[in-house]
């Protein structure tokens, strides 16, 4: 058959509350133009983020009844830790409530100030941790992750010749380690082949860096290296995982994406030295080591969906999605990045709205626009997200690239939906010349993006 079809069907629904144009405008205006400060039940479909967002399976209700709640030495725990360990192969495995802990645990350890920590491309809680210690995250992205019509099959490979030029210039004991974030979520949700991991591996071996992988979204990036590497086309979504993991000497995850889950996370890692010094602040800050800020029942939804996440079904529905909505899309000369991304489909904002200057935020300004035309929320990863304002004129410098990410939760939504959002996306393109920018009224000084408000900067004609 050639179509391919959600592989699971509804047992239990959550109504959607229809809203008219004009509410929506209120409702917007209400929340200063910022989408992250709307109510969610005055969205229809959300695609804010792929985080915590996902439909959890019967398998992982069941689970959930299992959970063990003792303080210490849960069996939830001991299956948690076999799954992580039976995927990654890492010897020490740290639970925390989600990803960023996992990322505060292992820079905590690690980075110093005056340090600089590489990255194909850092999320934004992963450089404000980095930035927490005093150190400088560095995004080394291969230039095609900026081309958002490059065919590239891996724009969210790391340059190598950029990370071994900053190697020799800076000597290795100012790099405590590299990363490489599977996929390449603010790039482009792009994945990372092989033998780019193999590569960065070999470069940080040479100089004894540590290379530890942000593998928030790990199965997704394993089913491109399937579909699109030479020489894995046999291998099981688990086999490759395995392969890359074993590359590395550690990861962070957020089981909020493919762990299938609505809350947790871990730090898996080899180096027991730098496990236990983990452990204590695991202790301080998230809980005793064999729950770490989490329930027992959250470590036996992740447990289930960490198997989950790397059926073949699932992982081929999953980037079908994105690959339907984004081939329509390009298909009707709408600035999209292609080839699609794993976990959501990325308008480009600077070519949608040509004529909003970038310090305007077009892609903030269209996202404001697919909400008030079809109550569909995105999120802008761009100069909202990325930029800031000059310390000393206070004027605005843009990130260089302006999406709007469209980020599809897992098991949520049907195939109307998503034809529902290319038609929204379709309209608002059609009378995207009367569309205004935006500005900043207030804003904070770490991860602005969530709470700032913002004011549009003519009111749109219509
Ligand atoms: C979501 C995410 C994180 C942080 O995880 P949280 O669970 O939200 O704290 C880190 N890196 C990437 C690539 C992510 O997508």
């Amino acid at each position: 058959m050639k179509t391919i079809i959600e592989p699971f069907r509804i047992k239990s629904i959550e109504p959607i509350r229809m809203t008219t144009e004009e509410e929506r405008r209120q409702y917007l205006k209400d929340a200063h133009y910022n989408l992250f400060l709307l109510q969610s039940k005055d969205v229809i479909i959300d695609l804010l983020t792929d985080s915590g967002t996902g439909a959890m399976s019967t398998e992982q209700w069941a689970a959930i009844m299992r959970g063990d709640e003792s303080y210490a030495g849960s069996p939830s725990f001991t299956r948690f830790e076999e799954t992580v360990r039976d995927i990654t192969g890492f010897r020490h495995i740290l639970p925390t409530h989600q990803g960023r802990a996992a990322e505060h645990l292992l820079f905590k350890v690690l980075c110093q100030s005056g340090q600089t920590v590489p990255n194909n491309t850092h999320f934004d809680t992963t450089r404000a941790n980095v930035e927490y210690t005093g150190a400088r995250a560095l995004n080394l992205p291969v230039k095609e992750t900026f081309d958002t019509s490059s065919k590239h099959p891996f724009k969210g490979n790391m340059d190598l010749n950029a990370l071994a030029q900053l190697i020799e210039d800076l000597g290795g004991d100012k790099i405590p380690l590299v990363m490489l974030t599977l996929t390449n979520n603010s790039g482009g949700g792009q994945p990372v082949s092989m033998a780019n991991i193999r590569s960065v591996s070999e470069i940080c071996k040479a100089k004894k860096i540590p290379l530890f992988l942000d593998a928030c979204r790990f199965a997704e990036n394993s089913w491109f290296i399937k579909e699109r590497e030479a020489g894995y086309s046999d291998k099981t979504p688990k086999e490759i995982a395995r392969e890359f993991f074993s590359y590395s000497d550690g990861c962070t995850m957020s089981a909020k994406k493919d762990g299938l889950s609505n809350i947790g996370g871990f730090l898996a890692l080899n180096d027991s030295e730098l496990a236990s010094r983990a452990e204590e602040f695991l202790l301080l800050m998230e809980g005793f080591p064999t729950y770490g800020g989490l329930a027992g029942r959250d470590l036996e939804a992740v447990a289930q969906g960490l198997k989950e996440v790397l059926e073949e079904d699932y992982l081929n529905y999953r980037i079908a999605t994105m690959t339907y909505l984004a081939d329509r899309l390009e298909a009707r000369g709408i600035p999209v990045v292609t080839p699609a991304g794993g976990h959501a489909v990325y308008l480009d904002g600077l070519k949608f709205l040509p004529h909003i200057p970038p310090h305007q935020f077009p892609a903030q300004a269209l996202a404001c626009e697919l909400y008030i035309h079809g109550g569909v929320r995105s999120v802008e990863i761009g100069s909202l997200m990325f930029g800031r304002p000059d310390p000393e004129s206070g004027e605005e410098i843009p990130a260089g690239q302006d999406l709007v990410r469209l980020t599809f939760p897992r098991r949520v939504y049907t195939q109307s939906h998503v034809d529902y959002v290319l038609e929204v996306i379709e309209e608002v393109y059609a009378r995207r010349s009367e569309i205004a920018g935006c500005q900043i009224s207030k804003q904070k000084k770490i991860l602005r993006a969530f709470s700032a408000h913002l004011e549009r900067i003519t009111a749109p004609s219509h």
